[in-house]
């Protein structure tokens, strides 16, 4: 098979890592790819957004299947785009990604089919949101209703903050995706991500991660897209991963067909494990990052059949396994991120860390100038290892952080720390 990716990030080196493993994949191509992408992958210089580049490249080379990586394409209906010239394409159509792309849709269709999730309400207006907030008081939870590349939640401690969020928002701080705000409840407990694969009637578990999304050790500082991952989540067993499918996974993927807008895809639960059991706090409609470079390290079968079994219908008879041992990754990010950063700095020592016992590097915002490999992006290496335990995936990761030389980065020191506090 041909096979075109887009994207640009970790997640996509993970995904292009595992793809070109596959006896089933001839050529691989990535648009637009990255420095440790081209390792594994033909990268070409391709706008994704611009959805008639991306089906004359794939006509001109054959592709037999197009494997979509950001939400953004998929909110912008790519699938559709493609799909509707027989492009085989794996990933949810416009429709299907509105449980990535509308956060009211989303609670809507739980209200609507007893999923559990956070108590709501959704609303245009700023004075009746508002009134709300104050009947509710804090701890409260304000959202943007759309896409706000992860800057569109504000968990408020206190009423003051929620009202400064709702300020914000309806003010046009987030642009159109502060349009329309969801407020809700806020949960108590422990958080995980679920992936499930989704052929449009069938879904069959991935597996579990959970993450750490501020910026400083302690899980402290601002948000960001994430600074590290580990797989699986500690706190879902066999019990609570059916829980999940049959509470949560399921009637999502029942309620979408039922309404004409069958979910194919990965479709990735974000939630919070109450005492009541598993709520759902969001979905994406993707593959997660840091998240993949996890879950790729984990999986022992082949992902491009998975991929063409969701992409044809098929998952009702598909198996996927994999390795029991907990896999790890460590961002390495450019001083000042999530804030403002440089690009263009040297990153030396790359060879010697990935030779270190079960470490596998993901490139993340990197580009290839005069035989050497710069940062070009807020998040730029995802240092990642396989262990027999999460203590000892969290070693090798950082002995191969250890061998990395470039004075401009960061990463935090303590990932993975709740895991190993279980383990202990
Ligand atoms: P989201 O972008 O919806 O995943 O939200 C980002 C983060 O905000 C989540 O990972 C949670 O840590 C937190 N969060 C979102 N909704 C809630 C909620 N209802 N209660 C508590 N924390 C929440």
């Amino acid at each position: 098979m041909n096979i075109l990716l887009l994207g640009s990030g970790g997640r996509e080196h993970a995904l292009a890592w595992k793809m070109a493993a596959s006896p089933l994949t001839d050529r691989l191509f990535c648009a637009p790819g990255n420095a440790g992408i081209a390792q594994e992958a033909e990268c070409v210089a391709i706008d994704i957004a611009d959805h008639a580049a991306v089906i004359a490249f794939c006509k001109a080379n054959g592709i037999d299947l197009v494997v979509v990586g950001p939400e953004a394409p998929l909110c912008a209906g790519i699938v559709d785009d493609l799909e509707a010239v027989a492009i085989k394409t794996f990933g949810p159509s416009k429709a299907a990604a509105r449980l990535e792309g509308s956060k009211g849709f989303t609670k809507d269709l739980c209200r609507a089919n007893g999923i559990p999730t956070a108590a709501y309400e959704r609303f245009h207006e700023a004075k009746p949101a508002l009134a709300y907030l104050r009947a509710r008081g804090a701890p409260i939870v304000v959202k943007a209703d759309g896409l706000a590349a992860g800057k569109g939640v504000v968990v408020a401690q206190s009423l003051a903050e929620a009202e400064a969020a709702l300020e914000m928002m309806f003010g046009g701080g987030l642009g159109e995706a502060g349009g329309a705000v969801v407020i809700e409840e806020f949960l108590d407990g422990e958080e995980a991500s679920f992936f499930a694969l989704c052929d449009g009637t069938t879904a069959i578990p991935l597996t579990t991660a959970q993450d750490h999304k501020r910026v400083f050790d302690g899980d402290r500082g601002p948000n960001t897209g994430g600074m590290g991952a580990y797989s699986p989540a500690p706190n879902i067993d066999a019990a609570m991963s059916a829980r999940i499918m049959r509470e949560i996974i399921t009637p999502t993927l029942e309620a979408m067909q039922a309404m004409g807008a069958p979910y194919q895809g990965v479709l990735y639960a974000g939630l919070m494990i109450t005492t009541q059991g598993p709520k759902l706090i969001e979905y994406n409609a993707r593959f997660g990052d840091p998240e993949t470079q996890v879950l790729m390290l984990r999986l022992m079968s082949d992902l491009v059949p998975a991929l063409v079994a969701a992409r044809e219908g098929q998952l009702k008879a598909f198996d996927l396994r994999w390795y029991a041992e907990p896999a790890l990754t460590v961002v390495m990010a450019a001083k000042g991120y999530p804030g403002a950063y440089t690009r263009g700095s040297v990153i030396e020592g790359l060879d010697a860390a990935s030779a270190v016992e079960g470490v596998q590097i993901f490139h993340a915002g990197t580009k290839a100038e005069a035989g050497q490999i710069l940062a070009n992006g807020g998040r730029v290496l995802n240092v990642s290892a396989i262990g027999k335990t999460v203590r000892e995936a969290q070693a090798r990761a950082y002995q191969a952080v250890s061998l990395i030389r470039w004075p401009e980065g960061f990463c935090r020191h303590d990932i993975g720390w709740r895991a190993i506090e279980r383990e202990t």
